[in-house]
């Protein structure tokens, strides 16, 4: 537990199996782990620990198999699939590994679709995300499709999409895997930026030890569980390399 700071995400006790009978695995092991309200907790471990697994149950994309989770004091995971809805829609912004742009919109409206969604004008939907892809170092009217533009192009709308719509709680699966350094330190500033304040969190799950100085704490998986989680200056902290 995290002294006098208040929790913006409690997970306690956490599993979660994939599959059945002779091919189920289990792929989160009593996860335990809390995000705090005004800081970057970052989700490190090797490929296959469970970090996309943990952030999908975290937002109520996936059920758990067992354990307790709450968001901003709402257990997400006794609600029915429209209250879901309704609470990510409300609270939670996500760019997943796979960026999942919808192919036939334009670049601007893919990042404004939150803000659209929530009933903005038009205009100013799209003059909000134009400003959110600027300062992500893209084009501000950008009218091109997902297809047409590069893989780092793609995170950054995503990227932008998550953030646009100021939500309370930010999850990222890899915000940096397809930016090049420099890049990728623009924009995980902009995240910092944005995206937190005294009654926001953001979780990041990474294996880029480029943006590991961005956190404020790191909690690192393997096979399933948490094994630490750490601030800087605690001798275990993963060191990350700074360019
Ligand atoms: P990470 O994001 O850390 O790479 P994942 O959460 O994607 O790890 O996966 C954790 C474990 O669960 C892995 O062993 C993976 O193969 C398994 N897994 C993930 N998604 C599925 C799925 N849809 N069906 C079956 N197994 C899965
Ligand atoms: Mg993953």
């Amino acid at each position: 537990m995290v002294a006098n700071r208040q929790l913006a995400v409690r997970c306690a006790d956490v599993d979660k199996f994939y599959g059945k009978g002779g091919a189920r695995t289990q792929a989160l092991h009593g996860c335990s782990l809390e995000a705090c309200m005004g800081e970057i907790l970052m989700l490190v471990g090797p490929s296959g620990c469970g970090k996309t697994t943990l952030l999908s149950v975290i937002v109520g994309i996936l059920d758990t198999d067992a354990g307790d989770i709450e968001v901003f004091g709402e257990h997400v995971h006794a609600m029915n699939a429209a209250q879901k809805a309704r609470f990510r829609r409300k609270n939670v912004g996500f760019a997943f590994q796979q960026f999942n742009l919808l192919p036939t919109l334009s670049a601007v409206e893919n990042a404004a679709l939150p803000l659209l969604i929530a009933g903005e004008p038009r205009r100013k939907a799209m003059q909000r995300a134009g400003d959110m892809l600027s300062t992500m170092g893209m084009p501000e009217k950008l009218d091109k499709l997902p297809r047409e533009l590069s893989g780092g192009q793609q995170q950054r709308v995503a990227f932008s999409r998550a953030l646009v719509h100021e939500p309370r709680l930010v999850v990222c699966d890899e915000p940096t895997s397809a930016l090049d350094g420099k890049t990728g330190e623009a924009v995980m500033q902009q995240l910092r930026k944005v995206a937190l304040r005294a009654d926001r969190a953001v979780i990041v799950v990474t294996h880029d030890p480029r943006i590991y100085h961005h956190a404020d704490r790191i909690a690192q998986m393997e096979d399933g569980h948490i094994v630490q989680v750490t601030m800087p200056g605690d001798a275990n902290h993963p060191q990350g390399i700074r360019h």
